[in-house]
């Protein structure tokens, strides 16, 4: 006879059975049986123990959630053993859980950073492909991506975006035993095992965790034994399932003496990268991390700091926290405009000259004439290759030599946006270090000035 818990439990397996691999939900999902459903507790029996272990570690989540799904409530889970002869709910009842819900043990250490949360993480456009990917990641580990590869400059967070991952699945399964760790401290353990003849408990160390976060992994370049070893970690945990992420200062494929093996399988799952932060998402930044410190600062401020420092994440919190310490030991309440130019610039009049006797308009007459245009094309809109150049040095100039804000400069440019001056800006500030002929027009200008 079909129960209402049959149907029920049909239905909800039916749900799994769209998110799941195919051999994933046969294996763990298909021979599972719902038991009772008392007061919002669902028992669930497995034919075997590592069934019941394994669904709890891994799975819990998302047979919660296909439950919840389907009685429109929120319920608790237990998986208990119950081999398939026995299928009567009597028994059931008289079955101990052999796992309840139990918060994290000390054990579980992931060794997270309590600050790298998704919450304290901005996304904008140089990161929010990947934050979507780790998003995916924490809803179903194991199963969405996997491996999962992030690279990236220095200081453009990803080790907040990994250890996000970690604390927010942690958060959603509390049983998973997690591990943060450098790839440098991996191969560190493993030479302290082998010197002291302890690798049997050094691969259970690693092998019987559910998620592993390792960061840096260009450090494994040349290391032949780290890289072995670390070869037969990665393939233990990813063939049982379990969640890998990694990160590093480039591709996969880019890392020299990475071994070809190590390549494909870092490289078998999603890679993303994380680029510098824009000036959207460097003001977003800077807003939340003097929201968070309570630092009181106009947003004129934060608009010339978003400006100025064009580099990484890290750089900008160094930054702020320099304004920040010289803000107190001065005493000073609110953090304005002329306070971080002087922090910033403190000697700008001194060190350009140019600034104090060059006028703009001398600037731009002297620019219109070397490139042999008129001052009124350049504050023009033609888009001839030449007309642009000419109109993106000036700005340059404009801007470096005599200080002018961008507001200024894009009104002295025809009534331009000041993001279109600040992009200006950006093209030829590159240009300089990747363009001879572009140094070598701007130095004449600068000798003229
Ligand atoms: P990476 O590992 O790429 O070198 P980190 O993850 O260590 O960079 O980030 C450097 C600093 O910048 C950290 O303090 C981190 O919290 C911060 N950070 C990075 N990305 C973001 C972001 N998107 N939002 C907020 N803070 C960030
Ligand atoms: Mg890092």
């Amino acid at each position: 006879m079909i129960t209402n818990l049959d149907r029920l439990w049909k239905n909800t397996q039916e749900e799994l059975r769209v998110i799941m691999a195919p051999a994933v939900f046969q294996t763990f999902v298909a021979k599972t049986q719902l038991i009772t459903l008392k007061n919002n507790l669902a028992t669930i029996a497995c034919p075997n123990s590592y069934l019941v272990d394994i669904n709890h570690k891994r799975y819990l989540q998302l047979f919660r959630d296909a439950l919840d799904n389907q009685t429109k409530t929120k319920n608790k889970l237990q998986f208990i053993l119950q081999p398939p002869l026995s299928p009567s709910s009597d028994s059931a009842k008289n079955s101990s859980p052999l796992f309840s819900f139990t918060p994290p043990t000390a054990s579980n250490t992931p060794n997270l950073h309590p600050q790298y949360t998704f919450d304290n993480f901005i996304v904008g456009n140089s990161n929010n492909y990947a934050y979507a990917a780790a998003q995916g990641i924490v809803k179903n580990p194991g199963l969405t991506h996997n491996p999962f590869f992030i690279w990236g400059g220095v200081g453009i967070g990803k080790t907040h975006l990994m250890q996000a991952i970690g604390h927010q699945i942690i958060k959603d399964n509390p049983q998973f035993k997690i591990r943060y760790f450098p790839a440098e401290t991996f191969g560190n353990e493993l030479i302290s095992a082998l010197k002291s003849k302890k690798m049997n408990q050094f691969k259970k160390k690693y092998r019987q965790l559910d998620c592993i976060l390792v960061d840096d992994v260009q450090f494994l370049a040349g290391k032949e034994y780290t890289q072995e070893e670390f070869f037969h970690t990665f393939n233990a945990l990813h063939m049982a399932g379990k969640q890998v992420i990694l990160t590093s200062d480039r591709k996969p494929n880019d890392i020299n003496k990475l071994e070809d093996r190590l390549v494909s399988r870092f490289m078998g799952g999603l890679t993303v990268d994380i680029q510098l932060p824009d000036y959207e998402m460097r003001v977003a930044i800077i807003k939340q991390k003097t929201e968070k410190k309570k630092i009181d600062i106009t947003p004129s401020a934060i608009q010339f700091l978003s400006e100025k420092i064009e580099s990484n994440i890290r750089d900008i919190e160094g930054q702020l926290q320099k304004i920040h310490i010289q803000a107190l030991t001065q005493k000073i309440k609110t953090i304005d405009l002329s306070f971080v130019q002087n922090i910033l610039e403190p000697s700008s009049s001194l060190t350009h000259p140019a600034s104090a006797t060059v006028t703009p308009r001398h600037l731009v007459s002297v620019c219109a004439k070397h490139f042999g245009v008129k001052t009124g094309d350049l504050c023009g809109k033609g888009r001839q290759k030449e007309i642009v150049l000419a109109r993106h040095i000036t700005a340059y100039l404009l801007l470096t030599e005599i200080k002018l804000p961008l507001k200024q400069v894009g009104q002295i440019l025809g009534g331009r946006d000041h993001t279109s001056i600040m992009h200006a800006r950006d093209k030829i500030h590159t240009q300089l270090s990747t363009n001879p002929p572009v140094r070598q027009l701007i130095n004449q200008i600068k000798a003229i000035l």
